[in-house]
């Protein structure tokens, strides 16, 4: 008996670390920012698994948000209506542009009336920006990930639920950029989208969410409103600072329960917090 209530014990305390599931949900009137990277099946013993979500499971996302009445909105528009969003805000938002934001997430996001922002890199192609931050883990894999072309980035754009956002030049990494470089990674990219794709760019992500305090304002001087970055959380549109938004990070290797969670609370539990 004693080893089998230990067992269910044990499992508990598990469970509740892992999903912190008593903590109350973050105020509804707060908006959350979804990250997502690729809507595509994840690949056996593939380590980018995390940002491949299933085009089932995005689907199912994509469900429960209408179901539960939630309204979505592209980064830009949260901020500029910060002061009077509807209670369940949301932005969905795409990172490095996969050609299957194109071919598997926009025909779901058209389905369920869903806009979203796509942070793009401008020279996309041929690129293992996976290996930028960390040089030894050479596996090329993020690289031979089809990426969406230019004429596919127009067509996400003509179905006019896509705001288009700048990921800068070459998915730099912005700790280790002096100024003059990081600035031009930030001017370059927002005018050659805007040149190529005749669209206005005013929201940024930061590659790998990396960046320094006073790179803030380089943001701002090269014309943008809004930037993302990895950081998970939720946070009060009346105090945010919109240079520096937070997000919840929709990775494909979590469960649903997680999801539920994240849309709650921010984050799947204590780990995350940084609390364990
Ligand atoms: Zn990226």
């Amino acid at each position: 008996m004693m080893p089998v209530l230990l067992l269910v014990v044990t499992g508990l305390v598990w469970f509740s670390l892992r999903y912190a599931w008593w903590r109350p949900p973050v105020s509804y009137r707060y908006p959350r920012i979804l990250m997502y990277h690729m809507v595509t099946a994840p690949r056996s013993g593939a380590r980018f698994n995390g940002l491949r979500v299933a085009p089932r499971v995005f689907e199912k996302q994509l469900q429960w948000l209408a179901q539960h009445g939630w309204h979505s909105f592209t980064v830009s528009e949260l901020v500029a209506q910060a002061g009077r969003l509807p209670e369940k805000s949301c932005a969905i938002t795409f990172d490095d542009g996969y050609a299957d934001n194109l071919l598997q997430a926009l025909p779901l996001l058209k389905k369920y009336r869903c806009k979203a922002t796509l942070y793009l890199v401008v020279e996309r192609s041929g690129r293992d920006w996976s290996t930028q931050r960390k040089a030894h883990h050479n596996e090329g894999e993020l690289k031979q990930e089809d990426k969406l072309s230019d004429a596919q980035v127009e067509e996400m754009l003509a179905s006019g639920c896509i705001e288009l956002g700048s990921h800068s030049m070459t998915h730099a990494n912005f700790s280790r950029l002096e100024a003059t470089a990081a600035g031009r990674e930030l001017v370059d990219s927002r005018k050659a989208l805007e040149d190529r794709f005749g669209v206005s760019v005013r929201s940024f992500a930061y590659p790998f969410g990396l960046y320094r305090p006073e790179q803030l304002a380089l943001v701002e001087e090269a014309g943008y409103t809004s930037a993302v970055t990895t950081r998970e959380g939720i946070e009060n549109p009346g105090s945010w600072n919109p240079l520096e938004l937070q997000r919840i990070k929709i990775s494909g290797k979590d469960n649903w329960l997680a999801f539920l969670l994240r849309m709650r609370g921010g984050r799947r539990g204590l780990r995350q917090a940084g609390l364990w």
